[in-house]
């Protein structure tokens, strides 16, 4: 459902790729990482540049399925150029990627207002809007401005749309002018990312695509209409990068040692108001771009076998255990059963997703601080034993396993 903490898994392995590129989503996704340097822990957030930027000399691919908003693209460039990292030469954009302007935020508010008690929960930073307008084929591209005086005239006539069809005021030639100083900025990292991904794969480079959300937000395969505007699955990576799935090795999928949720949908394993409080808490499971309290329940292996049949997966992050520690009693959501039959996967109707009963199987927990482990038996037998489980339900390897926010707290497995 996102924020599992990929960012810190895509950060560790980036070391070892060449590339490392965001396939889908704009800035509504937001990754933490925290290294430790000089003995103290420093803290990064990406929204929408691939969390590999931290590392030097890596190339950062931000693909055509993304959308981009570029004011926050350059103020995330700009924080990370005050926080002694400058990735100016290192990243590439797409120039089939589809832009953000200011009027889709305000088209966001207005159809997440009116949508009342069935509001989706959007980021509001108009990345739906903007993915609509790809999908009506009237958006406009980051290679749209290599032309300027064509994209500003396409600009025009596409907010001049938009205002008559909301109803609302928007100042066109304020936005032409941002874009023009935005393009000066970013005109050396505009690529036709499909010729600069072969080019880099047949001469022997490495890539490493992070997702962004989740599995059950994807389109077309997650919780609809409770989902963002992309294609959130591997499969979504290969479209949105123009990359051929016959050259992905390995899929790992990212899943927390429980369950979160931001924003509506259905959720059958989720907890009550003070169990699901202290998972927040202990989890701190506010949202990194909104600060949105995410809704917490046990991990559910439906949901979880769902998004292994999608996307492939072939070994697992469990993150966050941890913030299991203390708990007198764990549980896993292990079957779902609607009207006595079995539902194996997730259903498409979110009546029947609703409704669902849940059976849950029992662990014991364990008291001790996990955190400094550093191999699988550093940790107490009650923790080996539910990642045990996991692996035996879900019938994937658990590979990795998150037991704190810094980048060295991971067991490898
Ligand atoms: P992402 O969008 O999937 O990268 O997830 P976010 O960055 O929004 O949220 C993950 C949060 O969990 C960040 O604050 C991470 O520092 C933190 N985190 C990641 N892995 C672990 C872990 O194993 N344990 C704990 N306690 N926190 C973690």
């Amino acid at each position: 459902m996102g924020d599992e903490g990929k960012g810190k898994l895509v950060d560790i392995l980036s070391s070892e790729y060449d590339l490392i590129a965001r396939s889908a989503g704009g800035a509504n996704a937001g990754h933490t990482i925290c290294v430790e340097q000089g003995g103290e822990t420093k803290k990064y957030v990406f929204h929408l540049l691939p969390s590999g930027i931290l590392h030097e000399g890596k190339k950062c691919v931000i693909g055509h399925g993304t959308v981009i908003h570029l004011p926050t693209l350059l103020e995330e460039i700009s924080t990370l150029k005050k926080q002694g990292i400058d990735p100016k030469n290192r990243i590439v954009i797409s120039d089939r990627a589809h832009l953000i302007f200011e009027f889709h935020k305000q088209i966001d508010e207005i159809q997440e207002n009116t949508k009342g008690i069935k509001k989706v929960g959007t980021t509001k930073r108009g990345i739906g809007p903007a993915y609509s307008d790809k999908a009506a084929r009237i958006g406009i591209r980051v290679g749209d401005l290599k032309n300027f005086d064509l994209f500003a005239e396409k600009l025009r006539a596409n907010a001049e749309w938009h205002m008559k069809t909301y109803g609302f005021e928007f100042d066109v030639e304020r936005e032409i002018n941002i874009h023009k100083d935005a393009f000066e900025l970013i005109e050396s990292m505009i690529q036709n990312v499909t010729e600069t991904l072969y080019n880099d794969y047949h001469q022997g480079r490495t890539l490493l695509i992070e997702g962004a959300q989740g599995t059950h937000l994807d389109l077309d395969v997650g919780t609809y209409p409770y989902v963002t505007s992309s294609n959130t699955t591997s499969g979504g990576a290969c479209t949105g990068l123009g990359f051929p799935p016959t050259k992905i090795n390995s899929v790992v999928g990212i899943v927390k040692a429980y369950t979160t949720r931001v924003g509506g949908g259905p959720f059958p394993t989720e907890l009550g108001d003070i169990e699901g409080q202290m998972l927040r808490d202990q989890g701190n499971e506010y949202g990194s771009t909104t600060g949105r309290p995410r809704r917490c329940g046990w991990l559910d292996m439906t949901v979880l076998n769902n998004a292994i049949a999608i996307n492939g997966i072939n070994c697992l992050n469990l993150t966050k255990l941890d913030v299991l520690t203390g708990l007198k009693t764990i549980k896993i959501g292990v079957r779902y059963r609607l009207n006595g039959a079995e539902v194996p996967f997730i259903p498409a109707n979110l009546n029947e997703f609703e409704n669902v009963e849940v059976e849950y199987e029992e662990f014991e927990g364990w008291e001790q601080d996990i955190s400094k482990a550093t191999t699988f038996s550093d940790l107490p037998i009650q923790c080996r034993r539910y990642v045990e489980r996991i692996e035996a339900l879900s019938g994937v390897p658990v590979n990795f396993i998150g037991v704190g926010v810094r980048r060295s707290e991971m067991i490898y497995r």
